[in-house]
Formats: structure tokens, C-alpha cells, sequence
């Protein structure tokens, strides 16, 4: 797989960027850095955010170690930013062991909730006024295979997926009128760091066949590549889409 940079394509802009120590959130950083912008990058593990700077010395990066499902971590990225965010690209979050409804604890319900659809709300919501005052703004939020289907993992990320999904198109509809646009990829299965186990029997046995339909298993490069033409001009006239990125998984 060969991907080409454009040069200075976010030239002059600022792009805040979650879960960027690892996965699709660090090729995304690096990609919108290479591609000229100011990025503000976010995880909760300070030492992949350490080896992102130091891999990468000459681009402008600046971190932030934080939990981004916490209220104070997007004012901190607010304030980080120091000015207009041009583009918020919520790429953070967490699997649910494959848990099906009947085994779901409420722990692992409500702390997938909160990274994989909470800190969404929260860091969009604390962008949105300055997006806003310069009616300008492109959010891309990175939502799942298991947004448009129940076979691809348990039911609270499936649920907090789906949920993401929404969130998408109500902020595109509600502010696209103040050139705004909120859109989100689906990724089918990407090469990263998440943490996938199966840890229900009965999910594995009934959900192991079904996922064997995976079509491609992407690099995260390939989803960066997805998630900054979303945020690019060349995206101007799209709004409110969830893409699938996923090697045709959706059409099966
Ligand atoms: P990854 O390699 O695990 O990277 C995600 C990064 O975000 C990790 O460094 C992770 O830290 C960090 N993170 C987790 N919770 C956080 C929090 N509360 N605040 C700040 N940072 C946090 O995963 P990835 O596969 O690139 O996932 C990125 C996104 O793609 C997620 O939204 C995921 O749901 C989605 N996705 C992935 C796949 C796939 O096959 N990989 C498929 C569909 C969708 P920890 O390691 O400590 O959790």
C-alpha cells in the first residue's frame, strides 16, 4: 500500500485530534501534520504521545495526555488550540469484550458509553462556538462497522456506535448552516492496538461465523486517509455521511 501526501493541504489550520498515541488516531495526527496543520493530539497513554513527538520532530505537534471522556480534557484541548479549531477529529475508543446484552456489566457499559459517545458530545460541544463564530468547521468522527450491523461486537459498542452515528447527523443537520460540516467513517477491521477478546462463549460461537465475512483487514493509514478528505475541501458538499472504510464489508 502506497499513500500519497498532499502538501499543505491544511496548511494554516488547526486539527485536534483524539486517541492520536495510537492506531487511526496516530496516523491520522501525523497525516494532518505532514499535510501542513497545527495538531493538537490527545490519549490517555503519555508515552505513545512521547513516541509520536519524538518519531516525528518536525512536525507541528503539540500533545495533551488525557482522558477524553472527562469535561476538563476538552476545555484543556479548547485552550491548547488557543484559537479557531478548523477541524476535530474524534478517533478515540474502546471495545467491549464481545459482551452480549444478558453478560454486560454496568462498568463496562457505562465507560464504553463514555469514550466511545460521551467525550464525543463533550469535545464537540466545547469546539462548537468557535466553529460557529468563524462559520467554519469540519468534525469527523470515527464511528465502526459495528455502527451498521450487530455481528461485529458486542452490544454496548454496537449501541454507543450506533448512538455515534446520530450524534453525527444531528450536528450536520443543526449546523450545517453554520458551515459546519459533521461527518463520520465506519472502519471494518483495522490493524491497531484495540483490545478485541472474546469474553462470552456464547458471543464467540454465535458471532465468529458472522465475522468471518471480513472482507480486508486495513492499515491505519488507509483510515487516515479517509478521515482527512472528509475534513478537506475537496469534502465541501458532504455532510452528515457515515462512510464505510471497510473493504466493501457493508455491502455484504
Ligand atoms: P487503538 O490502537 O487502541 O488506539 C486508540 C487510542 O485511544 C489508544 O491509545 C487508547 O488508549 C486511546 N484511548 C482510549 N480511551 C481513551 C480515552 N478515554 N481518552 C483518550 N484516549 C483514549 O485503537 P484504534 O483501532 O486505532 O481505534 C480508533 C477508533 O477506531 C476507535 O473509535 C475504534 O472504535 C474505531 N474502530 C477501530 C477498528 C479496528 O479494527 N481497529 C474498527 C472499527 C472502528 P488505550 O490503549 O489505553 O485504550
Amino acid at each position: 500500500m502506497s499513500i500519497e501526501f498532499i502538501p499543505n493541504r491544511f496548511q494554516g489550520q488547526t486539527a485536534i485530534v483524539t486517541g492520536a498515541g495510537s492506531g487511526i488516531g496516530r496516523a491520522t495526527a501525523i497525516r494532518f501534520a505532514r499535510e501542513g496543520a497545527r495538531v493538537i493530539a490527545t490519549d490517555v497513554v503519555a508515552d505513545r504521545l512521547d513516541q509520536l513527538t519524538a518519531d516525528f520532530p518536525d512536525l507541528d505537534i503539540t500533545t495533551l495526555v488525557g482522558d477524553v471522556s472527562l469535561e476538563d480534557t476538552a476545555q484543556a484541548l479548547v485552550t491548547a488550540a488557543g484559537g479557531t479549531v478548523d477541524v476535530l477529529a474524534n478517533v478515540a475508543g474502546i471495545m467491549d469484550a464481545f459482551l452480549p446484552l444478558a453478560e454486560i456489566d454496568d462498568a463496562t457499559w457505562e465507560r464504553v458509553f463514555a469514550v466511545n459517545l460521551t467525550s464525543v458530545m463533550r469535545l464537540t460541544r466545547a469546539v462548537l462556538p468557535g466553529m460557529i463564530e468563524a462559520e467554519h468547521g469540519a468534525i469527523v468522527n470515527v464511528s465502526s462497522e459495528a455502527s451498521l450491523r450487530a455481528s461485529a461486537s458486542g452490544v454496548a459498542y454496537a449501541a454507543s456506535k450506533h448512538a455515534l452515528n446520530g450524534l453525527t447527523k444531528s450536528v450536520a443537520v443543526v449546523y450545517g448552516p453554520k458551515g459546519i460540516r459533521a461527518n463520520a467513517v465506519a472502519p471494518g477491521a483495522v490493524k491497531t492496538n484495540i483490545e478485541a477478546p472474546f469474553k462470552s462463549a456464547w458471543a464467540q460461537e454465535r458471532l465468529g461465523p458472522l465475522m468471518a465475512i471480513i472482507p480486508t483487514f486495513a492499515e491505519a493509514e488507509e483510515l487516515a486517509a479517509s478521515i482527512t478528505w472528509l475534513a478537506s475541501s475537496d469534502a465541501s458538499n458532504v455532510n452528515g455521511v457515515i462512510l464505510p472504510v471497510d473493504g466493501g464489508w457493508a455491502a455484504i
